[in-house]
């Protein structure tokens, strides 16, 4: 294989591949997936050679060779180059941006070992709380730098990662180092495997009848090649020993597997399964420095795992001799990559299927409308496991109307009267409960009732959420930080109230009314740092904590017989959300959260509270009712010509003013209004976005929807040059959008 020229991806928005010569000397190197070194405009860049050529498509005499080749071998095999030309065809982005994402960073720096620096405090670790708390009012983003040093819990941070944790900027440590408060100490990383987590030995269960059935079924599909499968088994029915049987099956065979998690599933728990059956088992998740995912993906690289675990990433995994796809919980949200390419990973996943012939199991207790309404229309075939293993039951619900609660009791407790007797039988009875909450902080709302003044980011232009125990007021969207003062900022008034609850007020409450009963509260603040959410897990485990309080962190997945109460606080959260998901999202919410209860012999039950006693998706959730969830909410989407019926292209415009972003906007909808597919077009907006301002920023939408799949494809490819194009504003293409604000 050698060619004259060839056509190379760049990471770059524009453009999809770029021709170059081949110097004679380099041909023999020079083969599709190597990377090269290429002229390009004034600068040099590296990118993926894609094709070779015989002959260049444009004018030779603007062809320019390339300087140089950067790898031994080929880092992406045809089939690869090939998935991601089909993800950047669809999501409306180049192949060079999709290239770049397939490939960890590690990967492509090749990191081997390195030395980084690490970032200690100055002083004795127990001072540490006593400098913070003495830091003058101005310092207080350096304040803030050291209490996430606190936090850290002893974990090396290198400047950037404090930075992260802080939420600032790398200035700011730099800064806080100047004032001596911190040091740099350097440190050599040498990159080894990730054998930390150890396996979990077993017995064999014996299948239930349903199990039985879902195998013998797979297996009879997984003989036809390439297919789809939903498996909609309710929570605690053993769809992952279905998984784990379906792969021994695909491994026996010498093939190999990927098994896609939602990130915050891919706990040591997870692994320890995965690892328990299989000898071979290759992790890659974001927890990993570069260097251990480069070497897990040298790996899989050399053949030498049979199972490949990972968040959506993985969908790139370098698997040869593929032999099945799992992806677990695939209504999950975050399949879906919220930055340059744009892709939804299960929906990668059935495009590489098909590609490589083989079955892609699509397991959920809740599926996605999406999912549910291929397997209606008999494009999916579907398996259910309607019932839970060992003859469990499905734990039962009941709604508590708090709108009627607060009117009789004429307080605004935040825990039922209801719940909070179910709370002291189970926790009477040596029982564990779980209480769920949707938001984090303290107060949702702090608001001067004298002059209405409601503390807001500055930037973002949405309430800031006050987090008591660490004394600032938050923004949750740009992580703007302020120190809260009893006074209103606006009049002087003196009287700060604080409305909407967050975990923090839930835990206060559940402290004095439980005095007795240990807490562990899990939220993003609790469980900062790298080892703190094995570590407060462990801690409920073991039954050391006898409360779990937490938001979404908590509502999945997650295992733990003792628990036999379970307490939604509010299913409100989601419900009022401007997304026409607001309902499926409530349903899976509220589903997925009771999942967690009566898991063991003993039985268990659920609590929602809501205001909304009447909505159908708490309703349906109540009685574990899907198909009458689903049935409902497709007459919806189908009324409204939503997904699953209608396919959406969400274009987000972002710019330093209202009037820039809306003229932009604007724009752009008299271009859409100009192609070719626009007579099958429905073009909503220009609006301004749900989060109208983000950091200062203004943002506009527009939303396309069509019913024709087709149509949104090419609408995304006619606006891709200017989307790329540099301007002020920024243009974000969003094919199949799964966050509407
Ligand atoms: P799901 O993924 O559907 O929530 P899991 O596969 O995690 O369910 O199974 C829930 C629990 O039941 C796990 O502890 C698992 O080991 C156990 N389990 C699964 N299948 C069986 C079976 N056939 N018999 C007994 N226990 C089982
Ligand atoms: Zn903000």
């Amino acid at each position: 294989m050698s060619a004259p020229f060839v056509q190379v991806a760049l990471n770059l928005p524009a453009g999809d591949a770029f021709d170059y010569a081949v110097p004679p000397g380099l041909r023999a190197r020079v083969v599709p997936g190597i990377r090269v070194r290429v002229p390009f405009r004034n600068r040099h860049l590296t990118g993926y050679c894609v094709r070779l050529l015989d002959a260049p498509t444009i004018d030779a005499k603007l062809v320019k060779p390339i300087a140089d080749v950067v790898d031994e071998e080929p880092l992406l095999d045809p089939e690869m180059l090939e998935l991601c030309h089909w993800v950047a065809g669809y999501y409306g982005c180049s192949w060079g941006e999709v290239l770049e994402a397939a490939l960890p960073a590690g990967v492509r720096h090749q990191v081997v070992s390195r030395t980084i620096q690490v970032v200690e405090p100055a002083f004795e670790p127990t001072e540490l709380q006593a400098v913070v708390a003495d830091l003058p009012a101005r310092q207080r983003k350096r304040g803030a730098v050291l209490e996430a040093l606190v936090f850290s819990h002893g974990d090396e941070l290198t400047p950037r990662q404090l930075a992260e944790m802080a939420g600032c900027s790398l200035a700011t440590v730099h800064a806080t180092r100047k004032a001596g408060l911190v040091r740099y100490r350097e440190k050599v990383v040498t990159e080894h495997p990730v054998d930390d987590v150890q396996p979990e030995e077993t017995e064999p269960v014996r299948l239930t009848d349903d199990q039985e059935i879902a195998l013998r079924m797979l297996a009879r599909k997984r003989a036809d090649g390439f297919g789809v499968v939903l498996l909609h088994g309710v929570t605690g029915s053993g769809k992952t020993e279905v998984y784990l049987r379906a792969m021994a099956d695909v491994v026996a065979e010498g093939k190999q597997a990927i098994v896609l998690v939602p990130e915050i599933s891919l706990t040591p728990q997870t692994i320890r399964r995965f690892k328990g059956r299989f000898a071979r088992v290759a992790v890659l998740h974001s927890h990993l420095t570069p260097g251990q995912r480069y070497e897990q993906w040298r790996t899989i690289r050399r053949g030498e795992a049979d199972v490949v675990i990972g968040p959506r990433s993985a969908i790139f995994a370098p698997v040869e001799r593929l032999g099945l796809i799992v992806v677990d919980e695939e209504h999950e949200n975050t399949f879906k990559q919220e930055n340059v390419p744009r892709y939804h990973a299960r929906d990668v996943a059935v495009v590489r299927a098909r590609q490589a012939g083989c079955l892609v199991i699509l397991g959920s207790a809740t599926p996605s409308l999406e999912s549910y309404n291929n397997a209606r229309r008999g494009r999916y075939a579907y398996l259910q496991l309607p019932r839970r293993v060992l003859g469990l039951p499905l734990p039962p619900m009941e709604i508590v109307d708090m709108t009627a609660e607060h009117s009789e009791t004429r307080r605004l407790s935040l825990i039922s009267r209801r719940l909070e007797i179910l709370m002291r039988t189970a926790l009477d009875n040596d029982a564990q409960v779980m209480l769920f909450l949707n938001r984090r902080g303290f107060s949702t709302l702090v608001y001067c009732p004298r002059c209405q003044h409601a503390l807001r980011c500055p930037r973002c232009e949405i309430p800031m959420v006050y987090h008591r125990r660490r004394n600032i007021a938050l923004c949750h969207y740009c992580g703007e930080r302020q120190p809260p003062s009893g006074i209103c900022p606006s009049c002087g008034g003196a009287k700060m109230r604080h409305f909407g609850a967050g975990t923090e007020r839930i835990e206060d409450e559940v402290a004095r009314k439980f005095p007795a009963y240990p807490i562990q509260r899990m939220d993003s603040d609790t469980t900062r740092g790298r080892t703190a959410h094995q570590r407060l897990l462990s801690r409920f485990r073991s039954g050391e904590a006898r409360i779990l309080i937490g938001t979404q962190m908590i509502a999945k997945g997650l295992d733990f017989p003792q628990v036999t109460l379970v307490g939604v606080v509010s299913a409100d959260t989601s419900l009022y959300l401007p997304d026409f998901r607001a309902a499926e999202r409530t349903f899976q919410l509220v589903e997925q959260v009771a999942g967690r209860a009566g898991r063991g012999l003993r039985g268990g039950r659920v609590v929602v509270q809501t205001t909304n006693p009447h909505h159908y998706s708490i309703l349906a959730a109540a009685s574990h009712d899907y198909k009458g969830f689903a049935e409902t909410e497709l007459d919806f989407r189908r009324e409204l010509g939503y997904p699953p019926y209608g396919h959406l292209l969400r274009v987000v415009v972002t710019a330093a003013s209202r009037d820039e972003g809306r003229a932009r906007c604007q724009k752009l909808a008299s271009t859409v209004l100009a192609l070719p597919e626009a007579s099958s077009m429905e073009v909503l907006g220009p609006a301004e976005c749900p989060l109208a301002t983000l950091k200062g920023k203004s943002r506009w939408h527009l939303l396309l929807k069509a019913s024709d799949r087709a149509a949104i494809r090419a609408a995304a490819q006619a606006l891709r040059p200017i989307a790329g194009a540099k301007g002020k504003a920024r243009i974000a293409l969003d094919v199949d959008p799964v966050s509407m604000l």
